[in-house]
């Protein structure tokens, strides 16, 4: 962990405690790694892939990262890893709820497979909102003016060609978080989304059937700002504004990571 070339007081997350769902691979790994580089005293990582989860707690040091696993669909495992968390480390000041999945790319309203979308929701919707409820309640609890950002997507404002499921759920995502900021401001918690254009990660790999290179020229197609390939890292630095003293005085934010996405261009979202 490079910790060395800052002093304490420029770090932005300086003795936060933080929770990252999926944190195991992707957009959350990376975050992961950018709250403890700026400072956290501990980023608890919650993940239903144990492998991985572990290696990105070890790769991070136990000093400054664990791994917990916790289905987010499930309302006992989340309870219990907000829970945890307060009783070993006294607080959440962040949730990082970003834990999703996606489903095959060739559903049109057409073909709508209920039963494959009720698993997309009770993942994308659910688990979102169980982690929102149990962080919230935490932080009301404790007193603590915490940050919640749940990960939607351009998905979350836009229609699509294909994608039917995913669509519904991150709409749902940012209608959650508006709620969700109105009815915590009085707490002094704020509650916004990050909203990444398409980015490969093992979700958009798997999606596609591609490899990261491939992804890559697929989204970059769709990509505005030239020059620049969509990476976790851009997402990372955006949650880190959102849960950083930075950005105090905002809440109720869809801040959209994506390079100035137009409507209607892409096959996929
Ligand atoms: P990813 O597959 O690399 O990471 C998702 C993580 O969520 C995985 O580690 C997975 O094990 C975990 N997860 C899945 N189901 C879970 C469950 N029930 N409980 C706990 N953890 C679970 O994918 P990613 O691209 O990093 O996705 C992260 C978030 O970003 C998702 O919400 C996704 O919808 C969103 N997103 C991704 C893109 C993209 O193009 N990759 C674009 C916009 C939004």
């Amino acid at each position: 962990m490079a910790e060395s070339s800052h002093t304490k007081s420029s770090l932005r997350l300086a003795s936060k405690i933080a929770i990252v769902t999926g944190g195991a691979s992707g957009i959350g790994k990376e975050t992961a790694h950018v709250f403890a580089e700026q400072g956290a005293r501990m980023v608890v990582i919650a993940d239903i892939q144990d492998e991985l989860g572990n290696e990105v707690a070890a790769s991070i040091g136990s000093h400054r990262c664990t791994y917990v696993h916790c289905d987010v669909t499930n309302e006992d495992q989340v309870k219990n890893l907000v829970q945890s968390t307060v009783n070993t480390y006294g607080q959440v000041d962040i949730m990082f709820s970003n834990a999703g999945i996606a489903s095959p790319s060739d559903q049109t309203v057409l073909e709508f497979d209920i039963s494959q979308a009720d698993h997309l929701f009770s993942v994308n919707v659910r688990g979102m909102a169980l982690c929102v409820k149990h962080a919230a309640r935490a932080m009301v609890d404790g007193c603590v003016r915490g940050s919640i950002v749940c990960t939607a997507s351009v998905a979350g404002s836009n229609g699509s060609m294909k994608l039917t499921d995913y669509v519904m759920s991150k709409h749902a995502i940012i209608g959650l978080m508006r709620s969700a900021s109105k009815q915590l401001a009085k707490h002094g918690i704020r509650v916004n989304c990050v909203s990444p254009n398409g980015l490969a990660t093992p979700l958009t790999m798997k999606l596609l059937d591609a490899g990261e290179e491939t992804v890559d020229l697929i989204f970059g197609e769709y990509k505005r700002l030239e020059g620049v390939v969509l990476n976790t890292k851009h997402v990372a630095d955006a949650v880190l504004f959102l849960v950083s003293n930075e950005s105090d005085f905002v809440t109720g934010l869809d801040l959209r990571v994506d390079g100035s996405y137009l409507d209607g261009k892409s096959e996929l979202v």
